[in-house]
């Protein structure tokens, strides 16, 4: 390109608005169908386990607490995830929905990309089961 031509388009540019956006110190908001972080509801879970068998990435396991009273936990693997959104078509019962808040999940370390869902005693029961398995103080039938 002749430089007469390039300083041309210099000069213009000089007087135009940006065409960038200046993120993050400006947002707009994400469009309504993004498919960002997966949530999960787990008052509506009936165990059934289908999301688990169709999720092409192996990012989602429902841990039980106890069957008979559907309480579960759902552990997402957010950086295996694909958010190729097959697992909220597979359930039946609208537990699972894309976030189009949460959509920034970039993290400096690994262990946030691991999410645990579910009621917090049903999450505090299963992280206390863990540690005592750890540590060999595993109880009988737990
Ligand atoms: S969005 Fe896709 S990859 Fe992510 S958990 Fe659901 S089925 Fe798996
Ligand atoms: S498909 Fe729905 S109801 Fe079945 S285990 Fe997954 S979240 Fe629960």
């Amino acid at each position: 390109m002749a430089i007469g031509a390039m300083l041309g388009d210099i000069l213009r540019s000089l007087f135009k608005r940006p065409v960038t956006e200046l993120y993050p110190f400006q947002r707009k908001p994400a469009p309504e169908m993004l498919r960002g972080k997966l949530m999960y509801d787990p008052s509506k879970c009936s165990g059934c386990q289908l999301c688990i068998k169709d999720c092409p990435a192996d990012a989602i396991e429902l841990l039980v607490v106890d069957k008979v009273a559907k309480k579960f936990v759902m552990r997402y693997h957010e950086d295996r995830c694909t958010f190729c959104a097959q697992c909220v078509q597979s359930c039946r019962f609208n537990c699972l929905n894309m976030s189009n808040e949460q959509w920034e999940l970039a993290q400096l370390k690994r262990e946030p990309f691991e999410v645990m869902y579910g009621r917090d005693e049903d999450v505090q029961f299963l992280l206390e089961r863990a540690a005592r398995a750890e540590t060999g103080n595993v109880e009988c039938g737990a």
